[in-house]
């Protein structure tokens, strides 16, 4: 069995190519462009074990090649943080959206049997009580979300249309070692480690469900393996809380007080509140979290305090950050190049 993961240098998909490695039996291409999201140190425990291409999604020669080589693929590939979206949309269009696309085609022409379609909670949009269920119609906010729902949206279509084996799950946010530090978590873990204040958007009441990286990566394998053509599945944690719970957790395990917090005006279209209801995976797959959340919480928090060799070079507020090493577009990175 031959699985190509797209963007298996960023945070969730190189933790899912390590699980993949370690479970045995499959062959691993990783397909990444390294943006400055992708990290190949992210990949140093599995380098010798997998196949690296540095390489766009929007490649459609690039992508009908390793599509013809591959019995599935797994699509975490995206630009994926809200924050840039607002600023511009552009790239979050080309890769979430074209990119998708392209894919898709590829595996349709290359004959690949299952494409696994990596998406999230947020296509939602926002909701005051109650839970989503996957037959909820999409409802996105930011553009981030929007492109992410219209991916969602393509992929649905080559199986209705097409006939592709097409599997979605939609998660909610995710924790976890190797995460770039824009978003929440390491954002605060690392500024709060370098004694620099930390910005809390708005009242900080917004609403969030919490499922660790080992949890979300099991969820989608699950999907590959047994979930159905043509599905939708919500993956959460039930760990919902505020900002502001999960702000004092963090101060809590950084040994920081209230006083490093400091107030920004919100974030324009500000979802308030995410919720999934993951009765189906449960039910057709098994699926119920299994991690801790204040355990593991603790853990990442001690991961980013033990490996700043890892988060150094990029500073916290930096919004650009050159890939760690500079491969060839669209060729095999040599095996003996250890990250
Ligand atoms: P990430 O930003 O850490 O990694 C994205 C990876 O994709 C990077 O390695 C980057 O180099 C690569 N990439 C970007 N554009 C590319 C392109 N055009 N061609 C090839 N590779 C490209 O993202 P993440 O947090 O690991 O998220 C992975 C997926 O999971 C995304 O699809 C995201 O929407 C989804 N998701 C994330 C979360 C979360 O909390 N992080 C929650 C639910 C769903």
């Amino acid at each position: 069995m031959k699985v190509l993961v797209t963007g298996g240098a960023g945070f969730i998909g190189s933790h899912y190519v390590r699980a993949l490695v370690r479970k045995g039996g499959v062959s691993v291409t990783v397909l990444d462009k390294l943006t400055y999201a992708g990290n190949l140190a992210n990949l140093s425990e599995v380098w010798g074990s997998i196949r690296f291409i540095r390489g766009d999604v929007c490649d459609a020669e690039l992508a009908a090649r390793l599509s013809a080589d591959h019995d599935q693929i797994v699509h975490f590939a995206a630009e994926s943080h809200v924050d840039r979206s607002i600023v511009d949309a552009t790239s979050f269009v080309m890769t979430n959206v074209v990119g998708t696309q392209t894919l898709l085609d590829a595996a349709l022409a290359g004959r690949v049997g299952t494409f696994v379609h990596i998406s999230t909670d947020e296509v939602y949009g926002s909701i005051d009580s109650g839970s989503w269920s996957e037959t909820e119609p999409v409802s996105p906010n930011s553009p981030y979300a929007a492109s992410k729902a219209a991916s969602d949206l393509l992929a649905l279509a080559y199986h209705t249309t097409h006939g592709l084996d097409v599997r979605i799950t939609r998660c909610s946010n995710t924790f976890g070692p190797h995460q770039y530090p824009e978003k929440i978590i390491p954002l605060f873990v690392i500024k709060l480690l370098m004694g620099e204040p930390v910005p809390l958007y708005g009242d900080g009441g917004n609403v969030r469900d919490w499922l660790h990286v080992d949890d979300h990566v099991r969820a989608i394998e699950l999907v590959r393996e047994a979930g159905r053509a043509g599905q939708i599945y919500n993956v959460g944690a039930g760990c919902e809380q505020t900002n502001r719970e999960l702000v004092t957790r963090l101060l809590e395990a950084c040994g920081a007080t209230w006083g490093m917090v400091k107030p920004v005006a919100d974030r324009p279209g500000h979802d308030r509140r995410y919720s999934l209801d993951c009765t189906k995976i449960r039910r057709e797959l098994g699926f119920a979290p299994r991690e801790d959340f204040a355990t593991r919480l603790r853990e990442t928090v001690e991961w980013y305090r033990a490996n700043p060799w890892w988060w150094r070079r990029f500073h916290p507020e930096s919004a650009t950050v050159a890939p760690s090493r500079d491969v060839g577009i669209g060729t095999p990175v040599a095996q003996d190049h250890h990250p």
